[in-house]
């Protein structure tokens, strides 16, 4: 196992992503033909290949991330696990055909909508889970009955080549249904160029050049961005578990998850208790060795700017505790709880992506609530109270795609949640039925079936008796 990270996979030759554009294209024709349950048939094929392959897929998920093993099986092939079993289980009640409602007068007539495939759809991902994300929508994707190509992070490549080759060995599929195309922005400004539509995960900045390049082909591209999550923490919170789940929300993955806590707000009377749980349980968390509770950064220049954070929160007066930097050619780093955390400090509004735990102390729920409204983002966010109305009353307000009620960010393992941020954190949402919907096109389908040969009443020639007749049926009279 390597300790630092790998060199990133550069760029392929562009002959090559063309080829692979091409292979996806014609796969995309092929499996357009595919009927929803024989799709389901054939995924349901491809993921056993890939859970039983999984012990070769950790190994190239730990190389590229440091993961421990617990975590990477835990946060990417568990919630992977449960996506699948959703949506297999319920694909055919969103994507069959469905009658739709007409007049009573068109009694003879049959309406319908269906979900047509886009083509080829243009997964675009992160480094911060590279088997969970590529997998997940790739697999939505092709249920929709859509080819994939995937544009990977250059820094966890190597996870998306196994998955894509895992996935053509079993098969199942047609060839090339699932391309993964390697390389910086440019290979991923050719996935734009190449797919029907674009489901983007990563950073705001490239999310705006991404929805730019696809809207001047006038495609559709879903993002999601980051998140700043606020976790708000009422006086009669159960103590306990909001701060094991701040420190486990901000922490888990090295705190390199888009929905992880990200900032605390603690009413002023329970304060002090609540630091004390989240100081002991930080201090009991491992850094180090194969179990580690905490990994490596992933992305070699997020160490740099997780510390940039902290000296920035000390030079405004906070009290940093841990956070040391471990072994810098490693990537590690101690998790840290800012103690006095205030909204001029940037690690309370710009996404920290780190193991970092800042508590800022607030007079009164509602404050909380516009603090946390208050920057760009708006992805995930959680209130914290034994009193579960006022909870949900209070998650109401949050501007937030996810919210938490006692809980920190578990939503993308269930399928049936729709996925996404408002304001800056993205547009368009993933899973749910909606989520599965945007991966298709409604075909909107009217059939006359009797009488077979007869035209209908308000076709030509207009006559004065048929629109009275007519005036009638439509309700204009
Ligand atoms: P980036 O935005 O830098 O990159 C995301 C992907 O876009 C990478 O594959 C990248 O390639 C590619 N890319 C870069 N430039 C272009 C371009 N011009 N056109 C098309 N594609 C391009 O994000 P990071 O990889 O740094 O990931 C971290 C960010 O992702 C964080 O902000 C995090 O919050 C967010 N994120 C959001 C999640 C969500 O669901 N909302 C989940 C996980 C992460 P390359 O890396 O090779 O440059």
């Amino acid at each position: 196992m390597s300790e630092g990270p790998l060199a990133p996979v550069w760029d392929v030759p562009p002959e090559e992503s063309a080829a692979r554009a091409s292979a996806a294209r014609r796969a995309a024709h092929v499996w357009r033909r595919a009927s929803v349950s024989q799709r389901v048939a054939a995924l349901r094929g491809v993921w056993e290949a890939v859970r039983a392959k999984r012990e070769e897929g950790l190994a190239v998920v730990r190389e590229e991330t440091g993961k421990s093993r617990d975590e990477a099986e835990i946060l990417e092939f568990g919630p992977a696990s449960l996506l699948v079993r959703y949506f297999l289980a319920n694909a055919s009640r969103i994507l069959d055909e469905r009658p739709a409602w007409t007049p009573w007068f068109f009694l003879n007539k049959r309406a319908a909508v269906r979900r047509l495939p886009r083509g080829v759809i243009g997964v675009i991902t992160p480094w911060n889970l590279p088997f969970l994300i590529p997998f997940g929508d790739s697999f939505c994707a092709m249920l929709a009955g859509n080819a994939v190509l995937l544009k990977p992070s250059e820094w966890t490549t190597r996870t998306a080549l196994w998955l894509e080759k895992t996935v053509a060995a079993t098969g199942l599929l047609p060839e090339g249904l699932l391309s993964v195309v390697p390389g910086r922005g440019g290979a991923g400004e050719g996935v734009v160029d190449a797919s029907d539509l674009v489901l983007f995960t990563g950073s705001l900045a490239t999310g705006r050049r991404v929805a730019q390049r696809a809207a001047s082909q006038l495609k559709p591209a879903i993002l999601e961005l980051g998140g700043k999550h606020p976790m708000i923490v009422l006086a009669d919170a159960p103590l306990e578990r909001a701060a094991a789940a701040a420190v486990w929300g901000a922490c888990a993955n090295a705190g390199q998850l888009c929905v992880g806590v990200e900032r605390v707000y603690v009413e002023s009377s329970v304060h002090d208790a609540f630091v004390a749980k989240v100081r002991a349980r930080l201090a009991a968390l491992r850094t180090d060795g194969p179990n580690a509770d905490i990994g490596r950064f992933i992305f070699p220049p997020q160490l740099d700017r997780v510390q940039k954070q902290l000296d920035d929160a000390r030079s405004k007066g906070a009290e940093v505790i841990g956070g040391e930097v471990l072994d810098r050619a490693g990537l590690r780093m101690a998790p840290a709880l800012v103690l006095g955390a205030r909204m001029e400090m940037s690690v309370m509004t710009e996404e920290t992506f780190g193991p970092v735990v800042p508590v800022m102390r607030v007079g009164r729920a509602e404050e909380a609530v516009a603090l946390a409204n208050s920057g760009p983002h708006g992805l995930g966010a959680s209130v914290w109270s034994a009193d579960l109305e006022k909870a949900e009353r209070l998650s109401t307000l949050l501007e937030a795609g996810i919210v938490g009620i006692n809980e920190p960010a578990t939503h993308y393992a269930l399928g049936s949640l729709p996925f996404g941020g408002v304001k800056s954190s993205g547009l368009g949402r993933r899973h749910g039925d909606e989520g599965l919907l945007a991966l298709t096109q409604a075909q909107a389908v009217l059939e006359h079936e009797w009488p077979a040969d007869a035209p209908d009443p308000w076709w030509f020639p207009y006559e004065a008796r048929k629109t009275a007749l007519l005036r009638r049926l439509l309700g204009l009279r």
